[in-house]
């Protein structure tokens, strides 16, 4: 599959008259994990939250699919469709298991926040065991969330938005805080995740990037500064001088 699932085009967010992003222009295929880089400050972030509706674009457009205008839907409406986002601090609930709170996704899933009581259904628990499996937390699902490493609270997040089944996940730097050995099972969680979902992760660390990425967009002063392999954008003289000028 290599078609087109997201295009944004000539997207601009301002806060109070100062442009955040300028003009940003991005396409993603089906099946691609796309690191988003660019020196502090170049608009990445605030090119996410323009994407899932957490910031409404002054100008541009977010087009879902070939022919959904997410442009101005509102934030829950474009998760609904199928675009997650992530944000860097995990927002799990610590006192519930690790079981518990991929439940509350699945269920919030179906939309039926009343069935939280009701049985589980077999479907369900199934797919609650495909998502303990995927996160590599088969035998931790009883424990509470609170007391996983931060790696696997991670993943758990992570978890919890594969359960709700988007097309697109958007992280904002995964793999910060997290160990050696947490940051690689990271990568080999998002590769595998990106083989029926695309991917767009916001990444300082350039050997997470390095090791994990087939497709590299740099940033710089809320616009596209260049687009390529991570060997393509590391030869770029633009690229140096952008980093080094922070
Ligand atoms: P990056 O993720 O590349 O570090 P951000 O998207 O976080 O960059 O920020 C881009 C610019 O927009 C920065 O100058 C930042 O200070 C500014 N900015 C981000 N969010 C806000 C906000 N809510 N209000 C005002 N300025 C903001």
């Amino acid at each position: 599959m290599n078609d087109t699932i997201l295009k944004c085009e000539d997207i601009m967010v301002e806060f109070d008259g100062f442009k955040a992003v300028q003009g940003m222009s991005l396409t993603l295929k089906r099946g691609e994990l796309r690191f988003l880089i660019g020196p502090n400050g170049a608009g990445k972030t605030t090119m996410l939250d323009a994407i899932c509706g957490k910031v409404r674009p002054s100008g541009g457009k977010v087009i879902f699919k070939g022919t959904i205008d997410v442009t101005r839907k509102k934030e829950h409406q474009i998760a609904e469709m199928g675009i997650g986002r992530k944000f860097q601090a995990p927002s799990i609930f610590p006192t519930l298991t690790v079981e518990e709170n991929l439940e509350i996704s699945v269920r919030q899933d179906r939309g039926v926040l009343a069935t939280l009581f009701a049985r589980m259904k077999p479907e369900q628990r199934e797919r609650i065991d495909a998502g303990l499996a995927m996160i590599g937390l088969q035998d931790k699902g009883s424990w509470r969330a609170g007391s996983l490493s931060h790696g696997e609270k991670q993943w758990l997040e992570i978890g919890m938005m594969l359960l709700q089944e988007p097309e697109i996940l958007l992280l904002d730097e995964p793999v910060a805080g997290m160990t050696d050995r947490e940051t690689e099972k990271t990568g080999a969680l998002l590769q595998t995740i990106a083989k029926d979902r695309s991917i767009v992760v916001v990444e300082h660390d350039m050997e997470f990037v390095r090791n994990f990425a087939s497709k590299v967009t740099v940033m710089h002063e809320g616009k596209l500064l260049t687009e390529g392999t991570m060997e393509q954008v590391q030869q770029d003289d633009r690229v140096t001088e952008v980093y080094l000028g922070q």
